[in-house]
């Protein structure tokens, strides 16, 4: 029953109904009571259109807020680890980024195009054609339960510099911008220090020298400023070498060894980074490459403060220990990819160089002396320049990655 129904009625000005004689005034009732019932009717219809532009504003204004809060390119996108590498989901990286997407499920090619511009891929591959021209990434492009999923190193490597390049006035003239400059190559022994001897009489100082300076030929090739802790046979002390490194605000530091172990079986590449969580095999391996230097030291550096040996972890700043677990990665995807070497993988390990440098820093064990088919390996010298040429790959990997994120 609609409010206006009411026979006491009152018009929407507020005048009372006029007097006269009864039958005329029934009719006057009955005429203005569908009058009135019109008009409240009219003003009901009034009042639920007003709710409703109301409440369309709310709306509009509360999604204007979400948006403003949260823009759809600022979102985070969701990463997936795949042996060690991080990943996104194509689908995600397209929507935010405003591309337009295909894939043909028989040639299985990714096409990706954007005002004009190109980008072609396919899963399980790292050949990537941009506007025809080939690139590489880093990492392959995978493929699981049907998603795409891109590594994250895309964006920097192809992406970025397609669509986002940045200003030529914020770039300095001359070499390109990188933040990684000067590196730090540590041959590993040296002097008195044979490190691990193989079998046949290969010595580990010998080995590492080899290979560190043609890592560091190699790097400064391609621009880099390079300081070698020893370039000769020489007796270099464990502290002496991180100093040479913290004095020389070095960029990175990279540490060259060769391993050894009872079991003869044991071979393959390894990275390792300072870590709180070793195993009992990267402990000893620590202990046997630190103890190996210390013990012959003249210093008695060790012997003066039992703490430092017990404080191997604590002072470490965070983000050199991630980024080194970053170029550790690099290093074996490189090795592991090119040189078809078996690699270990990424390791934690209590080494001194690595814990008292002040910069990301990164120990590699090349090859197990002790494994006969290794130190043959590690015996030729065409070997040990593959070797070289993938540790400087993967150092250079990680610094042209490095200059997106410097670029932030
Ligand atoms: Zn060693």
């Amino acid at each position: 029953m609609l409010r206006g129904d009411t026979p006491n009625l009152r018009g929407p000005e507020g005048q009372e109904a006029p007097m006269g004689s009864e039958r005329s005034e029934r009719r006057f009732d009955s005429a203005h009571l569908h009058q009135f019932k019109m008009q409240n009717l009219k003003l009901k219809i009034k009042n639920f259109s007003f709710c409703l532009i109301i409440l369309i504003f709310v709306f509009w204004v509360l999604n204007l807020s979400g948006c403003a809060t949260l823009p759809p390119t600022q979102k985070a996108l969701p990463t997936y680890s795949l042996n060690g590498t991080k990943y996104f989901p194509l689908i995600s990286f397209c929507e935010q980024e405003g591309l337009t997407w295909d894939y043909d499920i028989f040639t299985k090619v990714i096409t990706l195009e954007k005002n004009s511009q190109k980008i072609i891929l396919r899963p399980k591959e790292t050949i990537v054609l941009v506007n025809g021209s080939e690139k590489n990434l880093h990492f392959p492009v995978e493929i699981r339960q049907g998603i795409v999923l891109l590594p994250l190193s895309f964006k920097a490597q192809i992406f970025d510099p397609l669509f986002k390049p940045v200003s030529v006035g914020r770039l300095p003239a001359g070499p390109p911008l990188c933040k990684i400059r000067k590196i730090v190559i540590d041959a590993g022994h040296g002097g008195k220090d044979p490190g691990a001897i193989g079998r046949t009489g290969l010595r580990e100082k010998d080995v590492v020298l080899d290979i560190a300076r043609k890592v560091a030929r190699r790097l400064e090739k391609a621009g880099k400023e390079v300081i070698l802790t020893r370039s000769t046979d020489v007796f270099v002390s464990l502290e002496r070498r991180v100093e040479i490194a913290n004095r020389n605000n070095a960029d990175i530091f990279v540490s060259i060894h060769a391993n050894a172990n009872r079991a003869r079986s044991l071979s393959g590449f390894e990275v390792y980074c300072l870590s709180n969580s070793v195993d009992d095999f990267s402990r000893a391996l620590a202990f046997a490459e630190n103890n190996n230097s210390l013990n012959l030291e003249d210093t008695s550096f060790y012997n003066s403060s039992s703490d430092l040996k017990a404080i191997v972890w604590d002072m470490v700043n965070t983000s050199n220990r991630q980024e080194a677990q970053e170029l550790a990665r690099y290093l074996c995807r490189r090795i592991s990819s090119e040189l078809g070497v078996k690699t270990n993988g990424t390791k934690g390990g209590p080494f001194y160089v690595l814990k008292w440098t002040q910069m990301p820093a990164v120990l590699i064990e090349v090859g197990y002396l002790s494994n006969p088919a290794e130190e043959k390996m590690l015996n030729s010298g065409l070997y040990r320049q593959q070797i070289a040429e993938h540790i400087a790959a993967g150092i250079l990997d990680y610094c042209q990655d490095f200059i997106s994120v410097v670029k932030k």
